[in-house]
């Protein structure tokens, strides 16, 4: 904790790289392990072809993950924590592999959306871009407003490409950071996992969150504050 406080202090850019256990205090379920989302569904449903083809069973699945249950999430301590540090010039950025919209909630400003965002829909026809709330999910597949096309949640599917954007913008930031927290990621999922390993040979200090050990902590890690995303979040902020 000293030694992670000490970087903390001492680093003009520090950004933070958050997965899924970030929202796991949220009520939020990881996608991977034991009680994680794809022990109870199939991930095939995200498979961007798969949606094409089965577009009203794909529909019915997602609205049950990221509609009714994840919905009604609220932000916890961590995300509280990482907005009051951006405000007080602490951090420049979070970049997030999430699509939960949690950090914007918790008061972070600057948040580059690796995987895009479930609060947006976008119509695979016209391109038009509408939010979740204007949704009627009591009819599915869920049509577009202007042309009827197929809409699909605007977050990456298996088989997409990442938002040109979030990917250019949070490869620099990784360039020019000095520290890099790591929150509750597993970094199994490519490329996003890239973005510490580009801070790292930025030659910043790599700090990572997570009660368990992840792929990075062995080969990537310098500080590993064992414990939960707020718990740890808020005995940082109490010491910065
Ligand atoms: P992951 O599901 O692969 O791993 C979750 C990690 O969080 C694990 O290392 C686990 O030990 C850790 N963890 C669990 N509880 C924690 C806590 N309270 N505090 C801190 N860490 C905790 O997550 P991932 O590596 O982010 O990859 C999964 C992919 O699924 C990502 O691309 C993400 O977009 C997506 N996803 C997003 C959400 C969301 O938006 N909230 C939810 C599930 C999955
Ligand atoms: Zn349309």
């Amino acid at each position: 904790m000293e030694k992670a406080v000490n970087a903390l202090r001492n680093s003009k850019y520090t950004i933070a790289f958050t997965g899924a256990g970030i929202s796991v205090e949220s009520g939020i379920p990881p996608f991977r392990g034991e009680n994680g989302i794809w022990a109870k569904y199939d991930s095939q449903v995200l498979d961007l072809d798969y949606f094409h083809e089965n577009p009203k069973e794909s529909w019915s699945v997602i609205r049950e993950i990221f509609y009714d249950y994840f919905g009604v999430a609220q932000p916890n301590d961590a995300h509280k924590v990482l907005g009051r540090m951006e405000q007080q010039g602490l951090l420049k950025c979070v970049i997030t592999q999430n699509i939960d919209n949690l950090h914007q909630a918790g008061g972070s400003s600057v948040v580059y959306e690796f995987h895009g965002n479930s609060q947006r829909m976008v119509c695979t026809q016209c391109g038009h871009y509408f939010p979740s709330q204007d949704v009627n999910f009591q009819k599915l597949p869920v049509t577009c407003p202007k042309c009827s096309g197929l809409v699909k949640p605007d977050f990456t599917f298996f088989g997409e490409s990442i938002p040109t954007e979030a990917y250019a913008g949070s490869l620099e930031a990784a360039r020019n950071s000095e520290v890099c927290l790591i929150i509750g990621s597993l970094g199994e999922v490519m490329p996003a996992a890239m973005v510490p390993w580009e801070a790292k040979r930025n030659g910043a200090t790599i700090i990572e969150i997570n009660p368990k050990p992840s792929n990075f902590t062995g080969p990537l890690t310098d500080i590993h504050l064992v414990g939960k995303a707020s718990e740890v979040l808020l005995a940082l902020e109490q010491r910065l």
